[in-house]
C-alpha cells in the first residue's frame, strides 16, 4: 500500500528496476492473448513454445499481452533476444511455435514469418514496423502499449509511466485546471456523438448536488465495432486511470464502469484492475495519503443495444429496463439515482491520461481543427488486411482502405463503405478521397464516423439486402417505448423485404422516405431518429437498384430471393451491372407529407 505520492514515485523506479531485472539474460517471449486470438488459437501458441523453449533449455520469460489491433496477424509472437531489438511474427500457429522455438535456440530469426521490428531500425533481413503499411501510417497512442505490457500487471503498467497523470491531477493540479486543459485539447466523445468532453465535464463539476457519479460506457453493442473491449482487455489501467482523474475533476467519488456482458476478458481484466489499484492504495478512501476518495467498481450489461443510449444505460444501471429518458434534464443535471453524472465512452476517457501528461495544447495539435486527437477504427469486408488501428484525425478514407488495410482481396471488386455502424449510409468509391476519419466531413452526404466501425462490401453484397440487415437491427434492438420508432422500423422491415423479395410496388421508394421522415422527427433517441439513415443512405447512392428490383424483378448480384421469383417468369431481362448513384448525391431526400 502507496501512503504518499513519493512512495508511489520510488515505486515507479521500483517497477522499471524490477521488470528489467526478470529480463536480463533471458529471451522475452510475447504472445498476445486477446479474444480474438484466443479464437484463433493463440493459448496453445503459448503453450508450444514454452514447452520446446524448456525442452531446449532455453533461458526465457513468457509474457501474456494484449491486444495490438493486427487481427490479419494472429496469433502473433514478439521475441526479443538479450541483445537483440523485439521482432514480431504473425500467423504463429502452434506448430509453427515449435520451429520459432527451435530458430530462437540456434540464434535464427524467421525472416519469412516475420513482420518487423517493433522498436529501432531493420535487423537482418528484417525491416522496422514502421516501413509496414498497416503500422507505420498509425498514430498510436492510445494503443501505444497494447500488445507490449502485460494488462495483468500494475506493476507493467506504472513501469511504462502509468498514474503519473493521475498523481500529477491530485497533487498539483485543481479540478478548474484540469477541465480547461480537457477543454484546450477540444477532445469530442468517441462512442458516435462526438460532443465536446470538456462542456460535459464543466457541466458536471457545476452541478451542485452530491454523491456525483462518473460512468463509462463501454457497452459497446453495434455490429462490427470491437475498439473498447480490445482497448480494455489489453490496456485496463489505462481507462481506469482516465476514470480516476474524471472522478476528481467533477467532484465524484465513485465511478462506475458498464461493460457488455459478453465481453468475457474485457470485464475480468478491469476487475483485476481496480483490485490492484485498491490494493497499492490507488483507489480507496486516502488515494495516496492525499485525502481524496476515489473508487470503481463494474457492472455488466446484458448486450440490448439501445443500453448504449446513456439515458437508457443509466436506466439499465439502476437495474430497470434500458429505454431512454426524455432529455432535458441532461446526466449531468439527474442521471444515475437521480445525481449528477457525467457519462463517458471507454475511448474518451482512454486519452485523459495522456491530455493531462502532455497538456490539452499538445493534444490538440493532433488530428484536425473540428476533430482532434486520434481514432480507433475497426474494418470488416474482403480488405487484404483485417483488424484495429488508431490514426490521427483527418486521414481520407482512400489512404485507410488502399494504404493500411491494403485495398481490396484478391478477386473482389469494392462497392460501397457502410460508415457509422447502423446509424449511417454508405459511400461509393469515388468519393472516397475526398472524406475524412473525422466527424463532420461526412455529414453532407450521409455518412458519418459514429464509434469508428466501417464496413466495405463489394460486388457479392446487394445494397437491398444491406439496407434489410442494417434495418432490421434496429427493428430488433428498438425498445417500443415510443411509437415512431415501434411502428416505424417494422413498417421499413417490411418495406424492404418485400422489394429483396421481388414484390416491390410501385411508390415503395416513397413510402420508405416517408416513414423514415416521421421517424427522423418524431422518435424519442438516437436509435429511431438514426434507424432510417442506412435506408435513404443506400437509396442515395443505389437507387437505380432499388428501381431495378422493383421495376424490373433484378438482382444485379444474385443474391437475393427475387432471382428464384423471377426466374419463374420467361421475360425476365438480364441483369449486367449495377447501377450505382442514380441520383445526384448533393439532391436532397425528399422529406414526406405525414400523410402515411
Ligand atoms: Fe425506444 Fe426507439 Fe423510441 Fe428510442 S426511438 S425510445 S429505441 S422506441
Amino acid at each position: 500500500m502507496l501512503g504518499s505520492p513519493q512512495a508511489f514515485n520510488s515505486y515507479v523506479a521500483e517497477c522499471q528496476a524490477d521488470l528489467a531485472g526478470r529480463r536480463a539474460g533471458k529471451w522475452t517471449i510475447s504472445v498476445g492473448i486477446s479474444e480474438c486470438s484466443v479464437a484463433k488459437g493463440a493459448q496453445r501458441t503459448l503453450a508450444s513454445i514454452e514447452r520446446e523453449l524448456t525442452r531446449l533449455n532455453v533461458p526465457y520469460i513468457v509474457r501474456e499481452v494484449g491486444c495490438g489491433g493486427w487481427c490479419w496477424a494472429e496469433p502473433f509472437v514478439e521475441v526479443q533476444g538479450p541483445d537483440g531489438p523485439p521482432i514480431l511474427y504473425g500467423s504463429i500457429s502452434h506448430e509453427r511455435a515449435i520451429i520459432l522455438a527451435q530458430s530462437i535456440a540456434a540464434g535464427e530469426t524467421l525472416e519469412d514469418w516475420s513482420i518487423g521490428v517493433r522498436a529501432g531500425a531493420a535487423y537482418r533481413d528484417i525491416p522496422p514496423l514502421d516501413d509496414h503499411p498497416y503500422f507505420g501510417p498509425q498514430h498510436r497512442l492510445l494503443f501505444e502499449q497494447c500488445g507490449i505490457i502485460e494488462p495483468d500487471s500494475i506493476q507493467d503498467y506504472v513501469a511504462a509511466g502509468g498514474y503519473t497523470a493521475l498523481v500529477k491531477a491530485i497533487t498539483s493540479m485543481t479540478p478548474e485546471e484540469v477541465i480547461e486543459e480537457v477543454k484546450t485539447s477540444n477532445i469530442r466523445g468517441r462512442g458516435g456523438a462526438g460532443f465536446p468532453m470538456g462542456i460535459k465535464w464543466d457541466g458536471g463539476r457545476a452541478s451542485q448536488s452530491w454523491p456525483k457519479y462518473v460512468v463509462v460506457n463501454a457497452h459497446e453493442g453495434e455490429p462490427n465495432v470491437y475498439k473498447d473491449r480490445r482497448l480494455i482487455e489489453s490496456n485496463p489501467h489505462q481507462l481506469l486511470e482516465g476514470i480516476m482523474i474524471a472522478c476528481y475533476t467533477i467532484g465524484a467519488k465513485a465511478g462506475i464502469n458498464y461493460i457488455g456482458g459478453e465481453h468475457v476478458m474485457a470485464v475480468k481484466r478491469f476487475k483485476k484492475a481496480v483490485d490492484d489499484a485498491y490494493a497499492l492504495g490507488l483507489l480507496g478512501d486516502n488515494v495516496l495519503g492525499t485525502g481524496h476518495s476515489l473508487h470503481v467498481r463494474t457492472r455488466l450489461g446484458s448486450g440490448a443495444y439501445i443500453a448504449g443510449e446513456e439515458m437508457a444505460l443509466i436506466e439499465s444501471l439502476e437495474g430497470k429496463q434500458a429505454m431512454p429518458r426524455t432529455k432535458p434534464p441532461f446526466p449531468t443535471v439527474i442521471g444515475f439515482m437521480n445525481r449528477p453524472t457525467v457519462l463517458n465512452n471507454a475511448e474518451t476517457l482512454s486519452n485523459v491520461p495522456h491530455i493531462v501528461n502532455k497538456g490539452g495544447a499538445w493534444y490538440a495539435g493532433i488530428g484536425t481543427e473540428g476533430s482532434t486527437g486520434t481514432k480507433l477504427v475497426t474494418m470488416q469486408g474482403p480488405t487484404l488486411r483485417s483488424g484495429l488501428v488508431e490514426v490521427e484525425m483527418g486521414m481520407p478514407l482512400d489512404h485507410l482502405i488502399n494504404h493500411l488495410y491494403g485495398g481490396m482481396a484478391e478477386g473482389k471488386k469494392f462497392l460501397g463503405l457502410q460508415t457509422g455502424g447502423v446509424s449511417a449510409g454508405p459511400l461509393t468509391e469515388d468519393m472516397l478521397g475526398d472524406y475524412l476519419v473525422d466527424f463532420d466531413s461526412m455529414k453532407p452526404v450521409g455518412g458519418m464516423l459514429g464509434s469508428g466501425g466501417f464496413v466495405l462490401f463489394d460486388h457479392s453484397v446487394c445494397p437491398v439486402a444491406l439496407a434489410y440487415y442494417l434495418t432490421e437491427f434496429s427493428r430488433y434492438e428498438s425498445c417500443g417505448k415510443c411509437s415512431p420508432c415501434r411502428l416505424g422500423c417494422p413498417a421499413l422491415v417490411e418495406i424492404l423485404g418485400r422489394i429483396m423479395n421481388g414484390q416491390g410496388r410501385a411508390g415503395d421508394i416513397e413510402l420508405i422516405e416517408r416513414h423514415s421522415d416521421h421517424m427522423i422527427r418524431l422518435s424519442l433517441c438516437g436509435l429511431g431518429k438514426a434507424a432510417p439513415a442506412p435506408v435513404l443512405g443506400f437509396l442515395k447512392m443505389y437507387r437505380g437498384v432499388f428501381e431495378q428490383h422493383i421495376n424490373d424483378n433484378i438482382c444485379a448480384c444474385g443474391t437475393c430471393p427475387i432471382d428464384s421469383v423471377a426466374a419463374l417468369q420467361p421475360n425476365r431481362r438480364a441483369a449486367t451491372t449495377i447501377p450505382l448513384a442514380h441520383r445526384p448525391l448533393s439532391e436532397p431526400v425528399p422529406a414526406g407529407n405525414g400523410d402515411d
